[in-house]
């Protein structure tokens, strides 16, 4: 074995959860590795994203322009058969004043295409990005942890020293242990998961053709998720009693299923399933649902679904791998810049973190419930989430990922701001291309210049005082630091 490498920060896996990490310490100027199993692009599942990552997060890595140029479908909300109500019925991300305007719709990912950006941006800010190198164990001294093992590209062990290991290699991650930390599975949620890939799949009527479509059925629900105009990722959540038919034989299995769904059955009618490359098998997955008893220990910290993971319904896994991330950065940047002590700084990313982790688990549980109406699920969302005006609001905002303060005030206000003033250039630009006379005075960069002022100023009016950061969670706690980067001590912010 080589010498040991030495970097601030070692992250394992190159999935949503680590490529936001390593990119966001590493905008703070440390030094930061990242260890990836496989080549990209890999396939993953996970294609129906959320508001609150496609904008906010993505306009702290500085990707939010690179996704909307990406040319993926675009979401505005779900369409769901559930519950009581016989027919299917819609919800809008622009119902909420969080999300309105520029910021009120999602997309829906092939995650192939959407990870390879992130990775690519963590490589372009900086982070040394290693691929086909798989970990394969943790070091540890005197109770910390202090680096990794990995394979190296030419299969020879290697080993790397950090201040911090993030453990960000997903659901199948063997090192959580090492930060003390016990998987919880849920007793509620665990279902399994069939899916895969149809080609001329029918699609909603405009302009909800990009929604993602919920339906249940006797055995469970479906997904049907449009990738592309012609490309659909369709799945069957269903019970444990039909593992051994799914386990035995898939095709059968999901002809069953679809057979069994009216609304499937009729959107797929002149489709033909996928059979060839990463979408040409049936794919099965369980035991997603648990959430671990710590998120991290002396040395180490756990993201995405190496911490917790809740269930495919309202599509939160991103977000919450890319939420913690930025987390996770946060603490990481802080006790590296030695300004807040680690318990302190750590203790606050898992606090937060469980927060958001909670808020989707307590209102699933009462969303499983189908003998409720849309507008009981509404006021349920309310009840858990206790921010928004409206039932209606409260729901949209919890399933946009906006609903806690800090991701509404701080991360989300800055992408709705950024996004206004995109807009507003884009204005700028159709006004310069006008004849100058047609615009007297005022034109050419002079126009420019006030319509940038105009629409600073209006996104401050749009956001008010609570753009930028949010506040701490308790009196005297932590809150975000100007850039969202670091947390401060609130009474000296
Ligand atoms: P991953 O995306 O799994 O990335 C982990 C990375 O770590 C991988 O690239 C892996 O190769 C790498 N890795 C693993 N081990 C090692 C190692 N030893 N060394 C180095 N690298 C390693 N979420 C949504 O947001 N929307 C949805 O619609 C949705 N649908 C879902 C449907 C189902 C059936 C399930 C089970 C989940 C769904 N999810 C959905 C959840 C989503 O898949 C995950 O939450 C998300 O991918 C987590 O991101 P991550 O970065 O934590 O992990």
């Amino acid at each position: 074995m080589s010498s040991p490498q030495e970097y601030d920060v070692v992250v394992v896996g190159g999935g949503p959860a680590g490529s936001t990490v390593s990119t966001l310490v590493s905008k703070h100027g440390h030094r930061v590795l990242l260890l990836e199993k496989e080549s990209f692009p890999r396939y993953q599942i996970g294609e129906s994203l959320l508001p609150a990552t496609v904008h906010g997060i993505a306009h702290l890595l500085g990707v939010d322009d690179e996704i909307r140029r990406a040319g993926f479908t675009v979401k505005r909300g779900g369409t769901f058969k559930w519950g009581s109500n016989p027919k299917p019925w819609t919800f809008e991300f622009a119902v909420s004043r969080k999300m309105a305007g520029p910021t009120s719709h999602a997309y829906q990912v092939e995650r192939m295409k959407f990870d390879t950006i992130l990775l690519e941006n963590a490589r372009k800010n900086g982070v040394d990005v290693r691929e086909n190198s798989p970990v394969t164990g943790v070091v540890e001294e005197d109770g910390r942890v202090r680096g990794v093992r990995y394979r190296d590209l030419d299969g020879r062990t290697a080993e790397v020293r950090a201040r911090y290991v993030v453990d960000a290699s997903g659901n199948t991650s063997r090192l959580y242990g090492r930060a003390g930390s016990e998987r919880k599975y849920s007793p509620f949620f665990r279902n399994l998961a069939l899916f895969t890939y149809y080609e001329g799949g029918g699609r909603l009527p405009e302009p909800y053709s990009g929604n993602i479509l919920s339906v249940a059925f006797d055995h469970g629900w479906f997904w049907y998720i449009p990738l592309s105009p012609t490309l659909t990722s369709v799945g069957a959540v269903v019970g444990q009693e039909s593992a051994q038919l799914v386990q035995g034989d898939p095709e059968a299995a999901m002809q069953r299923f679809i057979d069994a769904c009216p609304l499937i059955r009729e959107k797929l009618a002149g489709a033909t399933r996928v059979t060839e490359g990463p979408y040409g098998r049936f794919r099965v997955r369980k035991d997603w649902s648990y959430c671990n008893t710590r998120f991290w220990g002396p040395g180490m910290v756990l993201v995405g679904d190496a911490a917790c993971f809740v269930d495919p319904v309202f599509s939160s896994g991103v977000h919450l791998a890319t939420y913690g991330g930025l987390l996770a950065a946060r603490s990481v940047n802080s006790c590296l810049a030695g300004t807040i002590d680690e318990e302190s700084a750590f203790a606050e990313f898992e606090r937060r973190y469980r927060r958001e982790y909670g808020l989707f688990h307590e209102f699933l549980i009462g969303f499983y419930d189908m003998h409720r109406s849309e507008d009981s699920y509404f006021w349920q969302a309310r009840k858990v989430s206790n921010t928004a005006p409206t039932d209606i609001e409260a729901f949209v905002e919890l399933v946009g990922g906006v609903a806690s303060d800090e991701i509404a005030d701080g991360v989300m206000a800055r992408a709705r701001m950024a996004a206004t003033s995109r807009e507003l250039a884009r204005t700028v630009a159709t006004f310069e291309e006008q004849p100058v006379e047609s615009l007297g005075a005022a034109s050419g960069p002079v126009l420019s210049k006030l319509l940038e002022q105009g629409a600073a100023l209006q996104g401050r009016a749009l956001l008010g005082e609570r753009a930028g950061e949010g506040g701490p969670l308790e009196p005297g706690g932590l809150r975000a630091s100007a850039d969202g980067l670091m947390w401060v001590r609130h009474e000296t912010a």
